[in-house]
């Protein structure tokens, strides 16, 4: 795999990125790609290490070793039909995924390891360049329709796959486009909008059919779609918002991510939002939230103009080498910084908000804070405490609250008597993703909770298998790593 000596002779070497002063100016992807021969190099990384953990690293199981070396070999047809083989979207997870795949990479234990995210982008987009990724229209038909509800990555992956098995699939957008949160939550800095597009209308050309502003369990009845379909894939997200409810938190200023970042992105891509306009210009903004959204709302801020962005992270900073206690193969909870992080915010780390401060009209004026530590008994979870006397008051005019999501909403799950888990997701179990109601299934963070772009492409292939094999009683849809690898 790769070159032989490779990983002894080339270093990794990442994308560049605009210079700050630069980028800001505008929401465009600010990445500079490296030189066909310098990736060829990085592919060459990629040793002969015997069991590649990368592919138990990546939750599609990605045939990682494979297109490193049909990079390094300058054989990117073959490494597109490689890297396509187990993932419908390499161009979203090249950009957006954390790739706990390089975690897990062999070289990673005493070197950088492979860059492999990198690789995926490159590849996917010389696929496009050169016209290498076409419709695969079904050759035969099969008299099965099925309704995928939701349009993110989770609904996208199933529908494609349930199509290539010859079924008939709409998909049902409650937005008026489809894409999910890779449209409306993810900033177009960190993926410009025309590369849903590009998949979008492949996808049309393949057949599925995408029915957009409609909004199922309010606009038509999930059990009316149950009568029409012969089978239904729930992939409505985790859409529930965690609140942040101490005194003050109704100050005009205080405002979900949620909001402010759709906002944001409706702007930028020229559609009509409701509401009135959320702007960071001109404000002391502080970011309530660690994780990609807070990060998105850093980077979204200071492109809208803010004066100071602050960043509150309730837990401590972590270390930027891997903690004792996660050894490799596995994920490690470290420091991650951002792009956005280094485009001018302040970080502030164990820090908890107690409440937010407004003027006489009941607009927001400063928040106070305290220090917070964990305290771990023997044998008992790490606990919250308030360290005393460092309770600060922080002037501020707008307040981003980015901490998550509790879980799914209900009505679907209602209308059709679905059973939900302890962390009010749709119940299915991740062998089938069968719910309780026959026919009915569920994949990415509708099931999972809260989870990642590469975990919502995984499920919504795993799920489009089962689909597959209850309408047809088979399924030659591939599982998770089971790519139809082709010969080199
Ligand atoms: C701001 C932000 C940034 C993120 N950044 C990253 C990142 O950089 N990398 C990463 O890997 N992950 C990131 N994530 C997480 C990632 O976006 C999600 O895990 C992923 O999009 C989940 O995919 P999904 O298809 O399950 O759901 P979603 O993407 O949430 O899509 C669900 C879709 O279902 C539609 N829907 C819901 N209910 C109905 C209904 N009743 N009728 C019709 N339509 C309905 C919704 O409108 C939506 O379009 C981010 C999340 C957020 C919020
Ligand atoms: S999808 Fe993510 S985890 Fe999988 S190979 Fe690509 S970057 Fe790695």
């Amino acid at each position: 795999m790769g070159k032989i000596t490779g990983f002894m002779e080339f270093d990794r070497k990442d994308e560049a990125y605009a210079p700050v002063e630069e980028r800001i100016k505008n929401y465009k992807e600010f990445t500079k790609p490296l030189k066909e021969a310098e990736l060829k190099d990085q592919g060459a990384r990629c040793m002969d290490c015997g069991i590649p953990f990368c592919h138990s690293g990546c939750p599609l199981g990605n045939l990682i070793p494979d297109f490193n070396d049909a990079v390094y070999r300058g054989k990117w047809e073959q490494a597109a039909e490689i890297l396509h083989s187990t993932n419908n979207f390499p161009e979203f997870t090249g950009r957006l995924c954390p790739a706990p795949c390089e975690e897990s990479c062999v070289l990673g234990i005493n070197e950088d390891p492979v860059s492999i995210e990198n690789i995926e982008k490159n590849i996917v987009e010389t696929a496009f360049k050169n016209g290498w990724v076409k419709p695969e229209i079904p050759v035969k038909r099969t008299d099965k329709k099925v309704a995928v509800v939701g349009s993110g990555p989770a609904g996208l992956a199933a529908a494609q796959q349930l199509n290539r098995a010859g079924h008939h699939v709409t998909v049902f957008e409650r937005d008026e486009k489809p894409g999910g949160l890779l449209r409306y939550g993810i900033p177009d800095f960190k993926m410009e909008k025309n590369i849903i597009d590009r998949r979008l209308d492949i996808m049309e050309q393949e057949g599925i059919e995408f029915k957009t502003g409609i909004h199922v369990g309010v606009d038509v009845t999930a059990e009316q779609l149950q009568q029409d379909y012969d089978s239904i894939v729930l992939c409505g997200g985790a859409t529930v918002r965690r609140n942040l409810p101490i005194p003050g938190s109704d100050a005009k200023g205080v405002v979900q991510a949620m909001d402010f970042l759709p906002q944001s992105n409706r702007k930028v891509d020229g559609m009509p939002y409701q509401g009135e306009e959320i702007s960071a210009k001109g404000k002391k903004v502080i970011v309530i939230g660690g994780g990609d959204t807070g990060s998105d709302c850093i980077g979204t801020s200071i492109r809208q103009g803010a004066i100071s962005v602050t960043n509150f992270e309730i837990m401590p900073k972590g270390s930027t080498a891997r903690p004792e206690g996660q050894p490799w193969p596995f994920w490690p909870m470290r420091l991650r910084t951002s792009s956005s992080h280094k485009e001018g915010a302040e970080r502030v780390f164990s820090i908890s908000t107690k409440r937010f401060n407004t003027d006489k009209d009941g607009n927001l004026k400063s928040l106070v804070t305290a220090e917070v530590e964990w305290v771990k008994q023997p044998g008992q979870r790490p606990v919250l405490k308030e360290v005393e006397g460092t309770e600060k008051e922080w002037e501020c005019d707008l307040v981003l609250l980015a901490l998550g999501f509790t879980g799914s909403e209900t009505t679907m799950a209602d209308q059709l008597h679905l059973e939900m888990d302890t962390r009010t997701n749709i119940k299915a179990s991740a062998a089938d993703y069968k719910t309780n109601v026959p026919g009915v299934f569920v994949a990415g963070d509708q099931r999972r909770g809260q989870s990642l772009i590469v975990w919502a492409i995984s499920e919504g292939r795993q799920a489009a298998h089962y689909v597959d094999q209850y309408l047809m009683g088979k399924s030659d849809l591939p599982l998770k790593g089971e790519g139809d690898l082709p010969r080199v």
